[in-house]
């Protein structure tokens, strides 16, 4: 069966030239469905997996918007629309300079599981641009957002494909995008998720994602009759993620010390508490400044700037008992992951997609601690779209517990798909076979009953 592997990696590389984080995303899904192909050959002779791996459609496009000095500045938007088994594409846009589109074939590629781990009726998708928001006034980011959807409007719609956020992408783009896509189709509809409150969005929506994947890690010391009380957590990114996976660990006791951004980190030995952390999202999400920021405010933290020389990220060594990488992917490698065992390391959960490169997650699977995969541990996020969705379809709102217990329910159904997949197909404890194999098997199943489309 490793020959059936070698000859789909072979052919995914020739088809998907420079394209490594697809590949890679291709690989882990392969290898974990090895038995599931042993035991099935059905899914083989029909070439699901094949299938599974060239996208439904792919959009690509020119983004021209004007910037503040009335210069002419030309970006490349893209969609990616992966596989619709089981539901409109759904999947969150990304703007940040290392968009391409092998990045966000992996990213669309991981969303298809993903969103068949939600139990909720969710095709796979992703996009976004190059564009970098990063330094661009309200002004630029209106026009660049406007300019970017007068042309995907043309094809996304409520029962089609209804794009969200990602990493560039919060409550502000997704408004100026909203705004735009109802301008051009002139009507009112739930076409992107994670929109505000006023106008259609689901409450919890911002926190689902950081809050999901701490569901998710309580879920995971349960089965070792254990939970996050007391426990030392690293956190990475600052971003959405990040900031609410904090205040859900803060909030059940966890001491969390770490947040990072793309030019360093940050230590707080005493631990966030409620007063920090508001500091924290004012400063990113108001101010739009750096996490370096924090320690002119609070002295007693230190700061750590990026080093891209070092071969490991010094985060990474920090003693503690749980990490939750919530930066971007291959944030951790071999290296960083053995020194998160040595540092005590218990539980990895991670809220970014596919933050551990393959050599670092061997070296965690190995070692038998709780390791949840992105694909099952930051699924809330988009669990919480769909019930924006749902919530958009019957006009309608619930209140913020009702999501929240929704979510939790959708958090700990997810985890008991991953355990009992990992179990049935002879793997116990491995998550990432568990979240693979569950989330496979009912897209591949619905491709089977739908025939060759
Ligand atoms: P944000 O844009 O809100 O925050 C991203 C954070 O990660 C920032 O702190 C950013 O720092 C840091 N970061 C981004 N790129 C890099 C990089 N190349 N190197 C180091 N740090 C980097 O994004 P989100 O919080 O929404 O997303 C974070 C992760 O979670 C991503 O992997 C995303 O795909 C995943 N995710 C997000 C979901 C959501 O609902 N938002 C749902 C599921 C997964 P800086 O400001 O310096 O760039």
């Amino acid at each position: 069966m490793q020959n059936y592997v070698s000859a789909l990696m072979q052919d995914v590389k020739a088809k998907n030239p420079s394209e490594p984080e697809f590949h890679q995303a291709v690989k882990e899904v392969a290898d974990s469905l090895v038995l599931v192909m042993e035991r099935h050959p059905e899914y083989r002779s029909a070439k699901v997996l094949e299938r599974m791996i060239e996208p439904e459609r792919v959009i690509m496009f020119r983004v021209p918007w004007m910037d503040d000095n009335g210069g002419v500045q030309v970006n490349r938007g893209f969609r990616i629309e992966m596989n619709s088994a089981i539901g409109p594409y759904k999947g969150g846009l990304r703007f940040h300079p290392s968009v391409n589109l092998g990045i966000l074939k992996f990213l669309a590629f991981e969303q298809v599981f993903k969103n068949s781990l939600t139990t909720l009726p969710l095709g796979g998708g992703k996009g976004g641009s190059d564009f970098n928001p990063k330094g661009r006034s309200d002004g630029e980011l209106m026009r660049f957002c406007q300019s970017f959807m007068s042309e995907l409007s043309r094809h996304i719609g409520p029962n089609t494909d209804v794009p969200a956020g990602d990493i560039g992408v919060g409550g502000r783009e997704i408004g100026y995008l909203f705004g735009q896509y109802k301008r051009l189709a002139n009507e009112f509809t739930g076409v992107l998720t994670g929109k505000g409150q006023n106008w259609g969005g689901s409450r919890i929506r911002p926190e689902a994602t950081g809050y999901g994947a701490v569901y998710f890690a309580s879920e995971m010391l349960a089965t070792r009759k254990d939970d996050l009380t007391g426990k030392r957590c690293l956190v990475s990114g600052s971003g959405n993620v990040a900031q609410y996976a904090v205040e859900k660990l803060v909030e059940l006791g966890a001491r969390v010390i770490s947040l990072s951004d793309s030019s360093g980190f940050i230590i707080d030995e005493e631990g966030f508490n409620a007063e920090k952390l508001h500091f924290i999202m004012d400063l990113k999400n108001v101010r739009r400044g750096r996490i370096h920021e924090y320690v002119e405010k609070f002295t007693d933290a230190s700061y750590v700037e990026a080093d891209a020389s070092l071969d490991h990220n010094p985060l990474w060594k920090r003693e503690a008992e749980c990490a939750f990488p919530c930066a971007t992917q291959n944030e951790i490698n071999a290296q960083d992951a053995g020194n998160m065992l040595k540092g005590g390391v218990q539980v990895v959960c991670e809220g970014a997609n596919m933050p551990v490169t393959p050599d670092g997650a061997s070296v965690l699977l190995k070692s038998g601690i709780l390791y949840g995969p992105g694909k099952a541990a930051n699924a809330g996020g988009v669990a919480v779209s769909g019930l924006e969705m749902a919530q958009n379809s019957m006009r309608y709102g619930w209140t913020r517990d009702e999501v929240d217990q929704r979510l939790q329910m959708i958090m700990a159904d997810i985890h008991r798909s991953c355990v009992d997949a990992a179990e049935r197909f002879g793997t116990p404890g491995n998550y990432v076979n568990g979240a693979n194999i569950a989330g496979f098997l009912k897209v591949a199943d619905s491709m089977l009953d739908q025939g060759l489309v």
